[in-house]
């Protein structure tokens, strides 16, 4: 199938891509995955077996997921002698479904962010965040059940893509002079510099998909979170290219909210709102708001703000995906808790919510509500790990394993 130095290529078939971007899974597809440093290892164990008994469980023997090991982080520089050897990013490529556990940022690796570099060489230009609440999960908010919301935050362009000058460099005192002289703006001159560029092709692509899921998941609205009042060409620009796309892409199931004064019918609402009004009114009214579609800081600041509404990063997943090649990397959103290292003790339902989402992608669905279900059930007993049993009355305090066996029990 494929020639490899380091990766093995598992007996199985490799996960093929549609039209429009759909994958087509075989029943024994390989998919790619990377255990990650530090917690890595312990998080991947306690994950992998709920995978695969959720599948059993599932469909008896007729599915199998075949796992392949490919290599990035400080295990790959160990083995490989790189953190991120070109034939890792083949292998997503050519087998289009990965996933992950968390990475180290080498330090001095000629690396700004492993992570960040896996989504711009594969051009994984959604970041997919949902955050829903669990019954019995500590929550900071009075009504976390409220929150059940599916971020869209464009990867690869606004700060992600932006470029800087430094304060006090010669360029940066050209440029100035040069934005005086051509454009007439004032800018002082001990100013650092930088530019952030939004384009229609990475908008209109990324809303494109904010509302093909919302349509797929039967959601009700979507919403285009900017700061659109100060950045008008480009943040505004963002919510114009959504409002165009709708009428352009999608009259027959969508409608914005200028076109039908708030009153969608029965198809779905594409609404706006500034970023810092959403960030006010998803802690005081989170049921108005279902996908949401945003550039890349706001999608920053908004993932992790939501995520700690619902229990932390703990239990945050996180997907980067190209919907036009159908190649996806689903991840921890948390970092590898270096000091939990090889304790069996954090929690790995950051890697096993991404699962879920990964199954979602592949079509097993069966397989992401099981796994759903159990997880209900096990964080209603009050089992959890310890990042939640400190912050419960009455928890059963169990190891990231035990973890993995109590959502085996439970499926
Ligand atoms: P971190 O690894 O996310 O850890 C910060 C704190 O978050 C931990 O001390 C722990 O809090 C909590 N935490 C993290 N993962 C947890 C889990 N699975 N279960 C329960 N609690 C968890 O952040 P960091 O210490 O800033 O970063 C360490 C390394 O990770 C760095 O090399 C960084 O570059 C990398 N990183 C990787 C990713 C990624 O791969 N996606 C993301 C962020 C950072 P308590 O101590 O309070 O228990």
């Amino acid at each position: 199938m494929a020639n490899y130095k380091f990766i093995k290529v598992p007996d199985g078939e490799r996960i093929t891509k549609k039209d429009g971007g759909k994958l087509d899974t075989p029943d024994k597809p390989i998919v790619a995955f990377i255990e990650g440093d530090g917690t890595g290892p312990d998080i991947w164990r306690a994950s992998k077996l709920v995978f695969d008994a959720a599948v059993k469980h599932c469909y008896g023997g007729k599915r199998e997921i075949a796992w392949m090991e490919i290599f990035a982080g400080e295990k790959a520089n160990q083995h490989c002698g790189s953190y991120l050897p070109d034939e890792t990013l083949e292998a997503i490529e050519k087998f289009h479904v990965a996933i992950k556990g968390p990475l180290t940022t080498p330090v001095g690796g000629g690396f700004r962010s492993l992570n960040v570099t896996l989504r711009q060489k594969l051009d994984l230009f959604a970041c997919v965040r949902p955050v829903r609440y669990f019954e019995g999960v500590p929550s900071p908010v009075r009504d976390p059940h409220k929150v059940d919301m599916v971020i869209f935050r464009e990867n690869t362009e606004d700060v992600y893509a932006g470029f800087e000058l430094q304060e006090g460099k010669d360029e940066t005192a050209k440029l100035i002079k040069y934005l005086k002289s051509e454009y007439g703006w004032d800018i002082r001159p001990d100013s650092g510099i930088g530019i952030k560029p939004i384009s229609i092709e990475g908008s209109k692509r990324l809303i494109r998909a904010a509302i093909n899921h919302a349509i797929e998941h039967k959601r009700k609205s979507v919403t285009l979170v900017h700061k659109g009042n100060i950045m008008k060409f480009t943040e505004g620009a963002f919510r114009k290219w959504g409002y165009d796309l709708v009428k352009e892409e999608f009259s027959d199931v969508a409608v914005g909210w200028d076109d039908c004064g708030g009153n969608p019918g029965d198809k779905i609402l594409v609404k706006d709102a500034i970023a810092d009004i959403f960030l006010q009114q998803v802690l005081t009214r989170p049921d108005e708001f279902d996908v949401v579609a945003t550039m890349n800081l706001n999608g920053d600041y908004m993932s992790d703000a939501l995520a700690a509404q619902v229990g932390g990063i703990g239990i945050a997943p996180g997907a980067n995906i190209n919907y036009e090649t159908g190649t996806s990397i689903f991840e921890a959103t948390h970092g590898t808790a270096p000091k939990y290292a090889n304790q069996d003790k954090v929690n790995p339902s950051s890697v096993i919510l991404s699962g879920i989402m990964m199954f979602d992608h592949m079509g097993w669905n069966e397989v992401a509500e099981a796994v759903i279900g159990s997880m209900v059930k096990t964080f209603r007993e009050k089992k959890v790990t310890y990042d939640l049993a400190r912050l419960m009355d009455g928890a059963q305090l169990l190891k990231c394993s035990e973890f993995g066996k109590a959502l085996v029990e439970n499926l």
